[in-house]
């Protein structure tokens, strides 16, 4: 059983141990000293670099503009024990012990926040040239590789796909896009609004291949499955990531079909005094009605804030956020806040075609999700009347010209 003190007539743990110090257990670990936790916080992170941030990798970091990405948090300052390099095991929830390479580890309340890991191209193992993009490893790979300017091929127009053939084009490299769908970003927009980002891809000089599925891949060339050859002095593959959770299978903690963790409202996972946080856990979303798997940085800034307010129990919340990402692709800032439904309704602000414009997504009258593409001010409106559940006017909303704040119903 787990080891409690008693404060104030309260059951406080005195020891926390979270795995995984990437933005979502730093942030944890940060929270609950921010919130005033005493006990003892322990840090374990399998990579061997000061913890950082992710989002730069395929920006500045991966241009050489930016050295590194490591978090600007003083640990020992904070008391909190940063164990680095050390790649937890498995866990004993009845024991309340995790096993490391090190050896047994006790804990009073674990924190999950092993992230997301990338899905790999089945087949390419040992091929030279071949890289990921997740970790900073292998952004210090890539460096040398854009400076090289490459013909480079990458797998994937998601995401990271789509930051890192702009990273690569402005290096100077030849940049070919491979994507299976019949357009960018297939599984998270719908085809009307992936059109105008399609274009982004040839104005930047980016070759996108659409229905084009990787057959093999041989040093120095990617074989599509219509069996064109196409001349890559790398391989980029950017198709996906899944939650980094294999090492929890068979403890007991309960795993989602996609590999996520399933958390509740709380962030609490099926076994006691275990909280998952961050890419690897899934959450049910009373606001929108279903479970959601949310791979994105506000998501392991916000949900840490809910996880030390829930260990410490003064004033335990539950988590129901209005997601929100960004992405800076093509010379554009893109912003993403709330989830849509493919029968949702949608409304365009401004030209798809120009270089600013939002489209908004309303359920029964209400904004429940804004794509905005150079329009911060239209993201910061939206996500507030998204949190607020404000019915809008769908004509007064597809004018640009007029404030979205003041489009409401
Ligand atoms: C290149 C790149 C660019 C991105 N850009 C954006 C962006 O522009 N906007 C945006 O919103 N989001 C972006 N993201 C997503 C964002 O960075 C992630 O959502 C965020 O990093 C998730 O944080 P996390 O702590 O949950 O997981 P992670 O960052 O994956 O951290 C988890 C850590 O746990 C460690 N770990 C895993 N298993 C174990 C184990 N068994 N034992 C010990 N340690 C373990 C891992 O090594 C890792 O360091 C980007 C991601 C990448 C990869």
């Amino acid at each position: 059983m787990s080891e409690q003190t008693q404060e104030s007539g309260t059951s406080r743990p005195r020891r926390v141990v979270v795995v995984g110090a990437g933005m979502a257990g730093v942030q944890t670990a940060v929270a609950l000293r921010e919130q005033g936790f005493q006990g003892a916080v322990t840090l374990i992170g399998a990579e061997p670099h000061q913890p950082y941030d992710r989002p730069p990798l395929s920006k500045a970091v991966l241009l050489g503009k930016a050295e590194g990405s490591a978090f600007d948090v003083d640990f020992e300052a904070l008391g909190i024990e940063l164990r680095l390099g050390s790649e937890v095991l498995g866990v004993r929830p009845y024991d309340h012990e995790l096993d490391t390479a090190e050896g047994p580890e006790p804990y009073d309340v674990l924190v999950l926040a092993s992230g997301a890991e990338p899905i790999r191209l089945p087949g390419v193992e040992g091929v030279p040239g071949v890289h990921l993009l997740r970790t900073l490893d292998d952004a210090e790979r890539l460096r040398p590789v854009l400076a090289r300017q490459h013909d480079i091929v990458v797998v994937g127009a998601g995401w990271i796909g789509a930051e890192f053939a702009t990273a690569a084009r402005e290096a100077g490299c030849s940049v070919t896009v491979v994507e299976a769908a019949d357009r960018p970003l297939a599984g998270a927009l719908p085809a009307e609004v992936a059109a105008p980002m399609t274009a982004w891809y040839a104005d930047s000089g980016v070759v996108l291949r659409t229905h084009a599925r990787v057959e093999r891949v041989e040093a120095g060339a990617v074989v599509l499955d219509d069996g064109s050859r196409l001349p890559a002095g790398a391989v980029v593959v950017g198709i996906g990531a899944r939650p980094a959770t294999d090492w929890l299978t068979g403890s007991g903690v309960e795993l989602g079909p996609r590999g996520d963790v399933v958390a509740d409202d709380h962030l609490r996972t099926s076994v006691p005094d275990v909280y998952a946080v961050g890419d690897c856990a899934s959450f049910p979303s009373g606001r929108y009605g279903e479970r959601l798997l949310v791979h994105h940085w506000d998501n392991a800034l916000q949900g840490p804030r809910t996880v030390a307010a829930n260990i410490i129990g003064e004033t335990p919340g539950v988590y129901d956020p209005v997601p929100y990402f960004w992405s800076e692709q093509f010379g554009r800032f893109v912003q993403y806040a709330g989830h849509h439904e493919s029968a949702d309704t949608t409304v365009w602000r401004g030209d798809p075609a120009g270089p600013a414009w939002t489209v908004c997504w309303l359920r029964e009258g209400r904004l429940v999700a804004l794509l905005a593409v150079g329009r911060p001010r239209d993201l910061a409106q939206g996500r507030r009347l998204i949190e607020a559940g404000t019915r809008m006017d769908p004509a007064l909303l597809g004018d640009p010209a007029r404030p979205l704040k003041a489009a409401t119903a």
